[in-house]
């Protein structure tokens, strides 16, 4: 869950790095242009006018150019440099955007050039980034103190164009393009919003689930997740499904563990008993916490033969723990063989009734259940020819028992 949530957050910032470095390129030619523009002898600025529009254009290609080198460089973080272009876009919207052509008396006709054609968008752009920086409240005050002061100067510049009278009827445009971008803008805010509270809401819900399915201490599925899989398992193989195996297992002698070393060390050892199991299964193999120091094992597309094999070298890996203090882990296990008249119950219940035939034999070994089940034929004294307590372990405090 963790890596996946890693691996679309490290795709999304490829996807960002890639559509700033486009639109950066595309930003600094569109920058030339209209400075080439601007250039044209015929049009009627002053050099005042003409200065400050070429230090705009030279501040945009710079800080353009400035981000796609660092882009290139992966010098800064991707937050940080999102950071930056806020912050950049912010002042230059306000700046060259609002503030300047209202203290220069820029003509209507001009205002309105600039609304349509790139001021109200770029202020878009500034709402959009600061919503994506921070997806909270700060985004939306951001955005919309931005988008409030850049129209509130200009009602007051289209007021004063009334007040002396030189409008041309260029106000009501102006005030109407802005209006557009504010409902576009508003719509996003709330689309936006219900979007994160529904996230929220699902990551909360999926962590409740993680956290009521999953075991705390060792990180390991919970007896409710493994009986649901169980189930599940069932009903895919009802009728002539593939063979798969159930085991439950107990530790030897758990008590004294926590009797003589305490229950943090009988904590470690459950979390390691939890890790070496894992390691010696398939990833396809469940095993999970049945409760206290007891586990289960679910064996999918398994023979009785297969189960035995993976079980035994569980029951091996089991004593190479080290916990500091403890030694000679070991557990007492009962292996059941799904049959297809078998229900949940039915199956756990032939699995815990080995499993206690393995203590009552002496612990440190493997009871198994495949008396009637179809497997390849045995070979004489095979291991799991059938259910039965072995008189002596085979070898000395340990085996499985065998018919
Ligand atoms: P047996 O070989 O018959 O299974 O003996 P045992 O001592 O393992 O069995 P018993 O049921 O007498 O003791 C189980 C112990 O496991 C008792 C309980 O305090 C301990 N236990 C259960 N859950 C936890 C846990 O989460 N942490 C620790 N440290 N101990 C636990
Ligand atoms: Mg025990
Ligand atoms: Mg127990």
């Amino acid at each position: 869950m963790v890596d996946l949530i890693e691996q679309e957050r490290t795709r999304f910032e490829v996807l960002r790095r890639r559509i700033y470095r486009a639109v950066g390129a595309i930003g600094v030619l569109v920058v030339l242009y209209a400075q080439y523009t601007f250039l044209d002898p015929g049009a009627a600025y002053s050099y005042l006018e003409r200065a400050i529009y070429a230090l705009n254009h030279i501040l945009l290609a710079g800080f353009s150019v400035v981000v796609l080198w660092q882009l290139a460089r992966r010098s800064v973080p991707i937050e940080r440099l999102e950071q930056r272009m806020l912050l950049f876009f912010i002042f230059q919207s306000l700046i060259f955007n609002s503030i300047l052509p209202a203290a220069f008396n820029t003509p209507p006709e001009e205002v309105l050039r600039g609304a349509i054609g790139d001021d109200t968008w770029f202020l878009l752009v500034c709402c959009v980034l600061a919503f994506h920086l921070y997806a909270d409240l700060r985004g939306v005050l951001i955005a919309l103190g931005v988008y409030s002061l850049s129209f509130t100067i200009v009602i007051a510049q289209v007021v004063s164009w009334n007040v002396q009278d030189r409008d041309q009827g260029y106000g009501a445009l102006i005030i109407q393009t802005y209006a557009m971008a504010g409902m576009l803008l508003g719509f996003m805010l709330i689309l936006a919003s219900y979007r994160n509270r529904i996230i929220r809401l699902q990551t909360e819900y999926a962590m409740l689930a993680v956290t009521a399915y999953t075991d705390t201490l060792t990180g390991l599925p919970n007896r409710r997740q493994l009986y649901s899989e169980l189930n599940a398992l069932i009903t895919s193989v009802k009728g002539n499904g593939p063979p798969f195996c159930l085991c439950l297992f107990d530790l030897d002698h758990f008590k004294q563990i926590n009797d003589h070393h305490g229950h943090l060390v009988g904590d470690q050892v459950l979390m390691a008993v939890a890790q070496t199991v894992c390691e010696q299964l398939r990833a396809t193999d469940r095993v999970a916490r049945w409760g206290g120091e007891e586990y289960a094992i679910l064996l999918p597309h398994t023979t009785p033969l297969q189960a035995l094999e993976a079980i035994e070298r569980t029951r091996a890996a089991l004593k190479t723990i080290v916990v500091p203090g403890v030694t000679h882990i070991t557990a007492s296990f009962g292996l059941a063989a799904y049959q297809p008249d078998d229900s949940s119950e039915t199956l756990l219940h032939r699995a815990d009734e080995n499993l206690y035939a393995a203590k009552r034999a002496g612990r440190d070994r493997i009871v198994s259940d495949v008396r009637s089940v179809r497997q390849p034929p045995d070979r004489p004294g095979s291991r799991a020819a059938g259910r039965g307590i072995a008189p002596e372990p085979q070898s000395a405090g340990s085996g499985h028992s065998a018919g």
